[in-house]
């Protein structure tokens, strides 16, 4: 595929240019040697987080979910469930049905944050929260009953009980005072109190990616990976009990949230970063925080093009020179852009609408550039996560001393599932790095809504048994 779509994109691009802002290019292409390098460094990065002394310093965290087990058919009930850091909140209403092995979403509700809100308060965003829940319970008429609740709250969490969860830092765009250090669950029924006119049950807390694995975990028993890959990244895993050091006990296995998008933050992966990658992170919120993060996910893959789209233009390698105060302006080329031009049959179509959009005035060579600069971007974010990836398959094979290992990958997130090649390059990508591991990909259906309640719902079948 790779050598078809390479002299698709030259053809028509003057070799001179061509070689020119390949230049510019070059350092985002990352070889396969490059990759098993990557796929080393994280291998040591999850040792580090996972070790009773090491963890404190280490930046991939590696943290505890207490989640032990995954569905085993038995669990039923109705559940509410929040879903706040990914595209949308949402509020639902969900029913898992034991005989049909079934999780239906009853209802569901999507509540807009306004941006400044996102920058704001703590305690602000915890009333908004608190009201979208109360008027989705109004609304549906669940006030009068007490309904256990599943949070899928996608943020570094330090989590000290399925219950008790302490937000470690704030990402991808929130960044709301008070809330680090704080325990989320505590925020969340303080804010309920304060309205007082409606009451929840048994809460847990769940990384989006536990959501997606437990998800696919339903359909299939061996489901035991959990990734995303859309506003931010991140993936999730079954590990041995007897090597989370953090966490009483030996026997059995429990969920760790990597929390990958932390990769690089010692500085591991200057070798691999752009001139580009630091201007992103300089301009973003949280700046020095979520290095591997930035060169991969939906939030910030467009922000990389457009600078890159700048500099060629700078370098009069597009538009004849001319920027416009459009493309001049952070955040204006969005990373749905780069799948609406990367696709396959209006590709074309697509750049030249947009860049329209965009006040350039284009030519055919242009589009031409501007899609071969789209390519550079995302498929070097589909191969870093596949180097990621490949190191949690790697890592169960080995801590299970299998020769061979067939897992299933529980999958999530508007990159993965909107770009036209992401997921064709991330799969064929981690086959070359973990050749002894067969795996398949399950795309969740809504693992932050459902798999949440799939969480509750084991939860309490788990605290059911423990007191029988
Ligand atoms: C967060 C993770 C989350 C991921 C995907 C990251 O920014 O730190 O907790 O799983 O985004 O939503
Ligand atoms: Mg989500």
């Amino acid at each position: 595929m790779g050598d078809d779509t390479a002299t698709l994109h030259m053809d028509g691009i003057p070799a001179d240019t061509l070689l020119k802002v390949k230049k510019y290019l070059d350092c985002f292409h990352l070889s396969l040697q490059k990759l098993q390098e990557v796929s080393a460094r994280l291998r040591k990065d999850m040792v580090r987080g996972l070790g009773k002394h090491s963890h404190h310093r280490a930046p991939v965290k590696m943290l505890p979910t207490f989640v032990t087990a995954m569905p085993d058919g038995t669990e039923k009930g109705d559940f509410l469930a929040l879903d706040l850091g990914g595209t949308n909140f949402r509020v639902l209403h969900v029913r898992v049905v034991e005989e049909e092995q079934k999780v239906l979403k009853m209802d569901s509700q999507i509540c807009a944050i306004p941006k400044e809100m996102m920058l704001g308060s703590g305690e602000q965003l915890f009333d908004h929260i608190a009201d979208c829940l109360g008027d989705f319970l109004v609304s549906h008429n669940l006030k009068e009953q007490i309904l256990p609740l599943g949070f899928t709250f996608s943020f570094p969490c330090e989590q000290k009980e399925i219950d008790k969860s302490i937000l470690i830092r704030w990402t991808k765009g929130f960044n709301c005072s008070g809330v680090e250090g704080e325990d989320v669950v505590k925020l969340l029924r303080k804010a309920i109190d304060r309205r007082g006119d409606y009451d929840i049950g048994s809460v847990a807390m769940v990384n989006d990616t536990v959501g997606t694995m437990m998800s696919c975990g339903y359909r299939d028993q061996s489901c035991e990976i959990g990734m995303i890959i859309g506003t931010g990244t991140n993936a999730c895993y079954m590990e041995e009990m007897k090597n989370v050091k953090r966490v009483e006990g030996e026997a059995g296995r429990m969920c760790i949230n990597t929390e990958w998008g932390g990769f690089g933050d010692d500085g591991s992966l200057k070798d691999i970063q752009t001139e580009f990658d630091v201007k992103v992170d300089k301009m973003s919120i949280n700046p020095g925080v979520h290095t591997f993060e930035k060169m991969i996910s939906g939030m910030y893959l467009g922000e990389i093009v457009r600078l890159l789209l700048v500099r060629l233009t700078e370098e009069k390698l597009l538009f004849n020179g001319q920027t416009s105060e459009v493309l001049l302006t952070p955040e204006t080329f969005e990373t749905k852009f780069i799948s609406e031009i990367e696709e396959k049959e209006h590709g074309l179509e697509n750049t030249q609408k947009i860049l329209t959009k965009l006040g350039l005035k284009w030519d055919l060579v242009d589009s031409r550039v501007v899609r071969l600069v789209c390519v550079a971007i995302s498929s070097r974010s589909a191969r870093l996560c596949a180097a990621a990836l490949a190191t949690l398959a790697n890592r169960i094979r080995g801590n299970r001393r299998l020769d061979h290992l067939k897992t299933t990958v529980g999958v999530d997130g508007t990159v993965y599932r909107k770009h036209p090649n992401f997921s064709d390059e991330l799969q064929s990508t981690v086959r070359r790095l973990a050749p002894q591991c067969d795996i398949s990909y399950l795309v969740s259906e809504d693992g932050s809504g459902k798999g949440s309640a799939m969480v509750t719902a084991v939860a309490q079948r788990l605290a059911l048994q423990s007191r029988l």
